[in-house]
């Protein structure tokens, strides 16, 4: 049996770890704060004291934390006791120029990454179901293939490394406007003195709707901004996004207006706070709370 390690125990890999582990498989943990491994050994994970402990055991290691710079940090400290050929899949949504470089650094030293970011949300995570975009080669996709199963509905190789990055700002592009969309539409609704649940529900099933005014619609209409994808999250997706699109010369008004808009939350120290909280940004544009 190979043996896994899942690095990165937050609010997408603490779930995708818990599928691996449900699925049967052999999973060795590492997380920066420790509390947070509790649940997973409890589920039956190993625990790794360190993140060399866990490389040197470990064939397959799944990442899945912040930034571009993060995962470097992970990945680094790693190396230094990582197997020969060991295979890098990287959950985390970093700038895909960063998964460009790393791939190039791991393949050089005889090692892999598939670059794997997530889409589907913590609600994608808890069932198992999220969408995975794969930047590699054909060897190392059908390698953690039938383990990213575990947690997903799709998984689909997208093209070399870097290109499944580029897959998820793509995304995160379509995402951030659906987002503001669902916050206008809704923001209007409340002030007209719409009954906002009937307006998700009638909009949702029509050209109007959106996954956004499905899922995040009635999180906003009842103002509930505990963690799911979080605005500094967003942010740090929107400004990979903006240097790629410069990359190929790509206007996105729309991206751009978004990342202004959410600075706002982030200037006032909510960064915590769910990305549908661009709700409560047009009301403040609005005149406030009716
Ligand atoms: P999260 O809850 O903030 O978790 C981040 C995890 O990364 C934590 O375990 C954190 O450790 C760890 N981490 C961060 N920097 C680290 C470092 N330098 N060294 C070691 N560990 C580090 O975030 P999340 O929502 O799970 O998101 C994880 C990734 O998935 C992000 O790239 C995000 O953009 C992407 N994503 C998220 C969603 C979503 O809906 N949440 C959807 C799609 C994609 P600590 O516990 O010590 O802080």
């Amino acid at each position: 049996m190979l043996q896994l390690g899942f690095v990165g125990l937050g609010v997408m890999g603490a779930l995708m770890a818990g599928h691996l582990l449900r699925a049967g498989h052999s999973v060795r943990v590492w997380n920066r704060t420790a509390s947070k491994v509790k649940p997973l050994k409890k589920q039956g994970a190993q625990v790794a004291a360190g993140l060399r402990g866990l490389a040197a055991e470990c064939d397959l290691i799944f990442i899945c934390v912040t930034r571009a710079e993060d995962v470097e940090q992970v990945v680094e400290e790693a190396l230094a006791a990582a197997r020969p050929g060991t295979l890098f899949v990287d959950h985390s949504t970093i700038a895909p120029s960063a998964a460009k470089r790393l791939g190039e650094r791991l393949n050089s030293l005889g090692h892999r990454l598939l670059d794997a970011p997530i889409t589907g949300g913590s609600v994608g995570a808890q069932k198992g179901a999220l969408t995975v975009f794969c930047g590699g080669g054909q060897d190392d996709f059908e390698r953690a293939e039938p383990f990213i199963k575990a947690y997903s509905k799709v998984a689909r190789l997208v093209g070399p490394q870097g290109s499944g990055q580029m897959m998820k700002m793509a995304n995160q592009i379509a995402v951030c406007i659906t987002v503001l969309s669902m916050a206008e539409c809704l923001v209007f609704a409340r002030k007209a003195g719409l009954d906002l649940k009937e307006c998700i529900e009638l909009i949702g099933g029509g050209a109007g709707g959106s996954w956004s005014l499905s899922n995040y619609g009635p999180r906003a209409a009842a103002r509930d901004w505990s963690p799911g994808f979080s605005v500094a999250n967003q942010q740090k997706d929107l400004v990979y996004a903006l240097e790629a699109a410069r990359e190929f010369g790509v206007a996105l008004p729309g991206t751009a207006m978004v990342h202004q808009l959410l600075a706002s939350l982030e200037n006032e120290g909510r960064g915590g706070d769910a990305s549908a909280a661009l709700f409560e940004v047009i009301e403040g544009l609005s005149g406030g709370r009716p």
